[in-house]
């Protein structure tokens, strides 16, 4: 295939015999009525492999048969170890992006779905798996400022511990957790007055659940993080708590 620029995948075509492994297909994502697809079709049908043909009902068995037990398969990614294909890759470059569901689709996937009951064990699982994810969550520059002040006196912590809510900060000796509530997404009174009170709900409800399961809760405002002489011990000496 000519005219077809390379992915950020590593050099994936040009080699003698198909592609390297763990290269993106060329043609993934791209559906029968490409034009790329249909060239290719046209240039390679009946000269090489599958190209154009199908399985016999004898062969397809056979083939599941040979693939029985091979926990490698497709939809068992999982197991492998190995980082998913589109681990990395731009959203935009996903075979989905920007595709539209017909209401067929859309119909059908709403059917599947339909009267699923889920046990009380897999909720609590599913719970479990939430609350143990940690998210792509890159440090703000007030996080960081604050851990580096604790660092400085030689505090402990661990940073978005796997707890409800998954604070900040968790101040392991003295069972602190600390949140650092950005004005914007946390609907600071003074700045976004205006904002959905419902983030400030949910934050309560945190504190409250936290506070139940016995640990101590603070929240600071980017506001007062970002005033100049703001210091994360001063601040817990003033609130009493250390
Ligand atoms: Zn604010």
């Amino acid at each position: 295939m000519t005219g077809l620029k390379k992915d950020n995948l590593g050099d994936c075509q040009g080699k003698k015999r198909g592609r390297k492994k763990g290269c993106r297909a060329w043609n993934r994502g791209l559906t029968k009525s490409d034009i790329r697809v249909k060239k290719y079709v046209d240039k390679h049908i009946g000269k090489s492999g599958m190209i154009g043909k199908r399985h016999s009902e004898v062969t397809k068995l056979s083939m599941s048969i040979s693939a029985m037990g091979n926990k490698n398969g497709v939809g068992n990614r999982s197991n492998t170890g190995k980082p998913a294909w589109n681990k990395g890759l731009p959203k935009e470059k996903h075979p989905q992006y920007g595709k539209k569901r017909s209401i067929e689709t859309k119909l059908k996937i709403g059917k599947k779905n339909k009267g699923k009951i889920r046990s009380e064990e897999t909720k609590q699982r599913l719970r479990d798996i939430r609350l143990k994810q940690v998210f792509p969550l890159k440090d703000t520059s007030i996080e960081i400022k604050v851990q580096n002040q604790l660092k400085e006196k030689d505090y402990s912590f661990e940073t978005h511990k796997a707890l409800i809510g998954q604070p900040d900060i968790y101040l392991y000796k003295i069972n602190l957790c600390i949140f650092i509530d950005g004005c914007y997404w946390h609907s600071c009174p003074i700045h976004f007055p205006k904002r959905v009170q419902k983030r400030i709900e949910k934050d309560l409800k945190i504190n409250k659940k936290l506070r139940e399961l016995g640990y101590s809760v603070i929240r600071i405002w980017e506001h007062d993080i970002e005033k100049k002489d703001f210091n994360i011990e001063n601040y817990l000496i003033d609130m009493r708590i250390i």
